[in-house]
């Protein structure tokens, strides 16, 4: 297939390029910064805010992987809103104009989150109403705009695949942030009873789920397009 990946010069983009490759896809990768070197692959610098800059990148491709969005960490909701929302409208609406059929969106198990233990949580259980914060509002609108633009009669196909915590080589949030945390000693203190849960999931894995779904959108799209998909490790550990 040839494929795009938008923020494929990110973390959890550039596993899923080197991915591609592997299996003896072509690939391009689109981000607003270029943050390595591969001459297997080809290379556009833009914003997926724009029509535009995505055009170039979207000629002959097979399927798109929407993996970009704004850090959790930036706390600035017009920007969420803009990339998150309206940017990701404009994915779709770019796909479209370009003849794309298969989009693949990374989404994220916050958007069911809302500050209350999920244990066993499946695709059954209903968007969150209340949010943490607008990082997790904009992935729940930016989640809803992907599925629902799924449609048979187009032939226009769309997944979303739902990691929570990724670790990994390259991870520059999670465990930097934890290290950061506590060289600056503040691992001091534990929020709850000790017996919380949270679920992190290995790179490769979060990877994997792309693939297959991007894999099943071509030949199965009837049972897998406009759904949504948790990817885990494993059951969840104590944090
Ligand atoms: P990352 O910051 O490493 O990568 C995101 C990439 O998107 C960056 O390279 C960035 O430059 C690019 N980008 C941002 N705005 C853009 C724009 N307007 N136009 C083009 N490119 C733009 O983050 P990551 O950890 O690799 O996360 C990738 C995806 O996975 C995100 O959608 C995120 O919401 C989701 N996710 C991540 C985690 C995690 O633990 N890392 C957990 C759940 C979901």
């Amino acid at each position: 297939m040839h494929c795009l990946v938008i923020g494929g010069c990110g973390f959890l983009g550039r596993h899923i390029v080197e991915a591609l490759l592997a299996k003896g896809h072509t690939v391009n990768a689109f981000d607003i910064r270029k943050t390595f070197e591969n001459e297997k692959v080809t290379f556009f610098i833009g914003d997926l805010c724009s029509i535009q800059d995505l055009s170039p990148a979207l000629k002959d491709v097979e399927v798109v992987f929407h993996v970009a969005s704004p850090s959790p960490l930036s706390n600035n909701r017009e920007l969420f809103y803009k990339v998150n929302y309206t940017g990701t409208k404009n994915v779709i609406a770019a796909c479209k104009e370009s003849g794309v059929k298969r989009l693949v969106l990374t989404s994220s198990a916050s958007v069911v989150y809302e500050g209350v233990d999920i244990k066993n949580g499946d695709e059954s259980l209903p968007y969150a109403t209340s949010f943490m914060d607008s990082y997790s509002e904009t992935k729940i609108l930016q989640e809803k705009v992907v599925l629902e633009a799924n449609n048979p009669a187009e032939s226009f196909y769309t997944a979303a695949i739902r990691p929570h915590s990724i670790f990994g080589p390259g991870d520059v949030h999670m465990v930097p942030t934890l290290v950061q945390t506590a060289r600056a000693g503040k691992t001091k203190f534990m929020i709850g009873n000790g017996a919380n849960l949270v679920d992190f999931t290995y790179v490769d894995n979060v990877v994997h789920g792309h693939v297959l779904a991007a894999e099943k959108l071509v030949s199965d799209p009837d049972n897998v397009g406009g759904k949504a998909f948790f990817i885990t490790n494993d059951e969840p550990v104590p944090f």
